[in-house]
This record gives structure tokens, C-alpha cells and sequence, in this order.
């Protein structure tokens, strides 16, 4: 651990969020080696996408709760009204433009994949002002939350791929479909940095809500979708749980350490 660390100015605080951003299209390089579109391969995807956001919103809640203010609790549970409402809001904005066309694709497809788009954006901003906040607190501690972002953005990324490259999308635009949904984290750090006591307090609001966003698409977009899929493919649900239940832990795996680290 370095003692006398630099300080953290405004300049060092928009290098280290960005690369954070960019980190994001990583995740989606493994799909380079993705060749057949099944619906087994489909749902899969989407399946090891929804244990991803589950275990980032549990690690997201979490990180809300143990923010340093008496009333953090609440201010989560707020945040997660919010989150819910958000997403009840996009998607029926969403459901009245039918003739929605994202990337290459059209219709349902394009709606529920813009939904995880919207979402994974919507959850970056919360990230942001994390990066923000923590440069504030020591520079060294700043360099660690963004490290430890950069690296869960990865798998995060992947989620992201998940969905776009087994629909058709290339993989190089979907890496760059996952770096966009990245960029509210350089975009909210310099104001949080600027401005930590109001974004202090905003911040356990931010981390419920992306929890809650999160995890309603995983339950009700992602999940459904996967045993759509699934039942085309005469497989399991077992199979599904499995799946699920590995991108879970492994997820949640990299996050405890990153959190530990980051310590
Ligand atoms: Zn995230």
C-alpha cells in the first residue's frame, strides 16, 4: 500500500474512470469463438446473463447498506422504489414503440435487449459517483474502487455480449454496445469527485436503485427468456439452474474480492 499517494485531482479521477469504462468491451472478446446461434446456445446466454446481474445487484445492495450513514437502509429501499419504477417506466415506453429497431434487430428482440441496455446504463451511473466519492475519501482508495470496477465490468460486459451476439449483432459492435453502457461511470465521477457531500448522501439511493433495476431485468426479462428458449430446445430447467447458479457464484466470487481488496 502506498503512503504518501498523489493526490487525487480532477484529472487523475477522468483517467482512472474512463479505463474503467473501457474495460467493459474485454467482456465481450470470449464470444469471438461463439459460432453456432441455437436456441440451447440462446438460452444459455441469456440464462449465465441473468446469474451475472442477480450477483451484481446483491453486491450492489450490499454496498449501499454499508455505506456509512445512519439512514442508509432507507435510503436504499428508496433507491430500489425508484429502480423498480424506472424499469416499469422504460419498458412501457419500450412496449408502445413496437417498431423498435436496436443494432440489427427488430420488434420483441430489440425491445428486451434494449431493456438490458437501458439498465446496465441506468446502474453505471450509481458506479460513477462510487468512483467519485471514494477518490475523495484517498486517492490510493480511489485507484482501488476503480480497479475493482474495471474488473467487474468485465464479466458485466460479457452479460451484455450474451444477449447481443447470439442474436446476430458482431462482436466488435457489441463490445462497443457495452463500453456505451459503461460511459455514465467517467460522466458521474468528476461531479461526485467535485461535489462529494451532496453525492455522498445521494449514493446509497443510486446503489438501490441500480440493485433493484438489475435485478428485475434478470427475473423478468433475462430468465423468461432463457426457458422460452430452453423449451424450444427440449431441455431442462435443471440445466438452466445449473447455469444460473455458476455464473452466480462466480460472479459474486470476483466481486467479494474485489471487495476485499479494495479494502
Ligand atoms: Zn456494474
Amino acid at each position: 500500500m502506498a503512503s504518501a499517494a498523489a493526490p487525487a485531482t480532477v484529472g487523475r479521477v477522468l483517467f482512472y474512470s474512463t479505463l474503467t469504462a473501457l474495460t467493459t468491451g474485454l467482456g465481450a472478446l470470449p464470444l469471438l469463438s461463439c459460432r453456432a446461434v441455437t436456441p440451447r446456445n440462446i438460452a444459455f446466454s441469456n440464462c449465465a446473463a441473468a446469474g451475472m446481474c442477480l450477483a451484481a445487484s446483491v453486491s450492489l445492495a450490499l454496498e449501499g447498506l454499508c455505506t456509512p450513514l445512519p439512514d442508509a437502509r432507507l435510503r436504499v429501499l428508496v433507491g430500489a422504489g425508484l429502480g423498480y419504477l424506472f424499469i416499469v417506466a422504460t419498458r412501457s415506453f419500450l412496449q408502445r414503440h413496437e417498431d423498435i429497431k436496436f443494432s440489427s434487430l427488430q420488434g420483441a428482440n430489440a425491445q428486451k435487449t434494449l431493456l438490458l441496455i437501458v439498465v446496465m446504463t441506468a446502474h453505471s451511473f450509481a458506479e460513477g459517483v462510487g468512483i467519485g466519492v471514494s477518490f475523495n475519501d484517498r486517492a490510493q482508495f480511489g485507484v482501488y474502487v476503480s480497479t475493482a470496477l474495471a474488473i467487474h465490468n468485465i464479466p458485466e460486459g460479457l452479460a451484455v455480449a450474451l444477449v447481443l451476439v447470439p442474436q446476430g449483432t458482431p462482436v466488435v459492435k457489441a463490445a462497443l454496445w457495452a463500453v456505451i453502457s459503461s460511459l455514465p461511470q467517467p460522466l458521474m465521477a468528476l461531479p461526485a469527485f467535485l461535489f462529494v457531500r451532496q453525492f455522498g448522501g445521494v449514493l446509497p439511493v443510486g446503489l438501490g436503485f441500480a440493485a433493484a433495476a438489475m435485478a428485475h431485468v434478470a427475473c423478468f426479462e433475462l430468465l423468461p427468456e432463457s426457458r422460452e428458449e430452453m423449451a424450444k430446445a427440449k431441455g431442462s430447467d435443471v440445466e438452466l439452474l445449473g447455469v444460473l447458479g455458476g455464473a452466480f457464484a462466480a460472479m459474486l466470487a470476483v466481486q467479494m474480492a474485489l471487495h476485499e481488496a479494495s479494502e
